[in-house]
């Protein structure tokens, strides 16, 4: 009996490691150690033996049956592991890669600028409003002295939504509605879009952004005008940046002025940036213009203010030499991103 056994577990032991799938591990279950299986059906003929070896042929029977259920579950584990992995190798699923990140966003260089501009201005004590991007035509024309039939109206190509509501073209309309809401000392800047109804080119957008700046108080004058832009320049490109006046002309400034700043790439010395004149203009400034003060309901005998404006998408392109105001329209993350850490 003993090597009945024997030969029954050696059997069943080369038909279990032969098999390569679950299904014919099943079956050699079956063919053991289901109910019609060899080991089942030899246990149950016990009574075939006589009493003497019947404890004998019994133990060896349920050591084989014991034996057998064991080759047979770890053959069923290791096939599962190997169906498994070619599964896997099959998908050509690396599962040891990283897992893919999700994309983090970036904030916009305009933003980035704005921000810095924000704190800038905000140590020089100005405070920051805002306005709506549909405005009065008499705020964005008629009340910053720029009548209907103005000729400077032809300079700025407005999108009008009615004879009297536009798309406002600077953030100087809000100026108004300041003045006409609050009593001097006023100082603040003011950011937001603005709309011309220009074709996109390489400096052109027709929805772009603008800071302008606003103080009235008694007794300003163009030394403010001076002091404060120069500081901005200094604080927001370096200190060593040179600016310069030049005279200009703004309907609701007088006198108006240009400034100028020291190239951020040659530092004056000349090239393609600056056109080889070694200075960038950067923004419009000016005197309140008497008229704009009476409209507002001020007395330009007790008062007087000072405005500034400068496109932000320009000083951003400056400050990280950006070539093409479209860059800035487009939102390409890998562009946006070069300004995560700025
Ligand atoms: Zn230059």
């Amino acid at each position: 009996m003993d090597e009945k056994a024997k030969k029954l577990i050696s059997e069943a032991k080369k038909s279990i490691e032969s098999v390569m799938n679950l299904l014919e591990v099943e079956e050699i279950r079956v063919k053991y150690l289901g109910k019609k299986g060899e080991i089942t059906q030899a246990l149950r003929s016990l009574g075939e033996y006589s009493e003497d070896e019947r404890p004998i042929v019994g133990r060896f029977l349920n050591e084989a049956r014991e034996t057998v259920r064991d080759m047979i579950e770890t053959r069923r584990g290791k096939i599962a592991s190997i169906e498994l992995e070619n599964k896997l190798k099959a998908e050509d699923l690396d599962i040891t890669l990283p897992g893919k990140r999700p994309s983090i966003g970036a904030r916009h260089p305009v933003n980035v600028v704005y921000e810095e501009l924000e704190r800038i201005f905000a140590h020089l004590g100005f405070e920051v409003l805002e306005g709506p991007d549909v405005e009065l035509d008499y705020n964005n024309f008629e009340a910053l002295n720029v009548p209907r039939n103005h000729p400077s109206r032809d300079i700025q190509d407005t999108f009008y939504i009615t004879d009297d509501i536009v798309l406002r073209t600077h953030t100087t309309c809000v100026d108004i509605r300041i003045m006409k809401n609050c009593k001097p000392p006023i100082r603040a800047i003011i950011p937001g879009k603005v709309y011309r109804s220009d074709a996109s080119d390489p400096s052109h957008l027709p929805v772009f952004h603008q800071l302008d700046g606003l103080v009235v108080d008694e007794g300003i004058t163009f030394g403010d005008v001076k002091g404060v832009l120069a500081r901005f320049a200094h604080e927001f490109f370096g200190p060593d940046t040179d600016v310069r006046f030049r005279p200009s002309y703004f309907p609701f400034t007088e006198p108006s002025a240009e400034m100028d700043v020291s190239c951020v790439i040659c530092h004056g010395s000349g090239c393609r940036l600056c056109k080889h004149t070694g200075w960038l203009e950067i923004l419009g400034s000016g005197l309140l213009h008497p008229r704009v003060l009476r409209e507002v309901g001020y007395d330009p005998e007790e008062v007087s203010g000072l405005a500034f404006g400068m496109g932000i998408d320009r000083v951003t392109m400056l400050k990280y030499g950006i070539d093409d105001i479209r860059l800035l329209a487009e939102n390409d993350m890998a562009f946006n991103r070069q300004f995560i850490h700025a």
